[in-house]
């Protein structure tokens, strides 16, 4: 299913690096792939992708939080840490704000996550009696994502991780690659923002192919659909991308300007003759 902001209008240029420059030309663009079709080349490109064993979901949310704006490496050198000094998760619900930023300061933004830690285990357990989270697999998909959303710091794509990841619910976890293509592929409109993109993907994607989207998404964003330099002649789904044409005619206006530059650069006058022949010295004492 296609869905876009406005219905019957797919455009497909905004923010640079994000979506292809004006067309000049009237030529249509592609009509949109369809997302199931997307996923199967994609997969094909990419895949297979099976389910890797993941954390509960309580540990899941903590490795979320520390996973906020730092790399996949410091994280889980801050998820070690932190449970190799506790333990347990109980314990740092327990423990001191100090010792917790000090556990995870290997993993930057310590300052920020360790109450923040503290204070999302703390409310768990005043709404839940426990740090297990597996009663949230029972509830409609809508409710357990209302449910991790109430919490501080847990916005729609950490929900989607740990309902998606750890409970193998069909929940969106939307990060920037799989946002990028999904625009690019105008599968969500050029102004849907991210936090509503977990939305209507998640009605456009049917249940039992969220796993497979994610895995093929995030491939295809990094290898291929890369932010500045998409490489759209060797895409996959390149026949169904309404971004195709406008990105490949920027690339062709870009390598005439440098072979124009390249050009000019080689017709100039070179310096050192007319340095020479201005040059005070260049002449004999008379
Ligand atoms: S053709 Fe492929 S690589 Fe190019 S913008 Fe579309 S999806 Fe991305």
């Amino acid at each position: 299913m296609t869905t876009t902001d406005k219905p019957g209008r797919q455009r497909t240029s905004t923010k640079a690096g994000q979506a292809p420059p004006r067309r000049r030309s009237r030529k249509k663009a592609a009509p949109s792939i369809p997302v199931h079709d997307a996923i199967k080349l994609m997969t094909a490109e990419y895949g297979p992708f099976p389910e890797e064993p993941r954390l509960d979901p309580i540990h899941e949310l903590t490795f979320t939080i520390l996973s906020q704006h730092t790399s996949d490496t410091n994280s889980e050198r801050a998820f070690r840490s932190l449970m190799q000094r506790f333990g347990s998760l109980d314990a740092v619900a327990e423990g001191d704000v100090a010792e917790i930023e000090e556990a995870i300061s290997v993993g930057g933004l310590a300052k920020v996550k360790a109450p923040r830690i503290k204070e999302v285990l703390g409310k768990i357990i005043e709404l839940n009696g426990s740090l297990d989270l597996s009663f949230l697999r029972e509830m409609p998909l809508a409710e357990a994502k209302a449910w991790l959303r109430q919490l501080p710091g847990i916005g729609p794509k950490s929900a989607g991780i740990i309902l998606s990841f750890s409970l193998g619910m069909p929940a969106m976890a939307i990060d920037t690659h799989i946002y990028r293509v999904s625009q690019r592929l105008a599968l969500i409109g050029p102004k849907v923002t991210a936090d509503k993109a977990h939305d209507l993907l998640e009605e456009a994607v049917e249940p039992e192919q969220v796993y497979p989207f994610h895995q093929a998404f995030i491939n295809h964003g990094r290898l291929v659909c890369k932010a500045l330099r998409p490489r759209c002649q060797e895409c996959v789904v390149g026949h169904g991308c309404p971004s195709k044409d406008g990105f490949i005619k920027a690339a062709e206006k870009e390598a005439r300007a440098a072979e124009r530059a390249k050009a000019r650069k080689g017709k100039a006058p070179t310096r050192p003759r007319k340095a020479a022949a201005q040059a005070p010295h260049a002449y004999p004492e008379v």
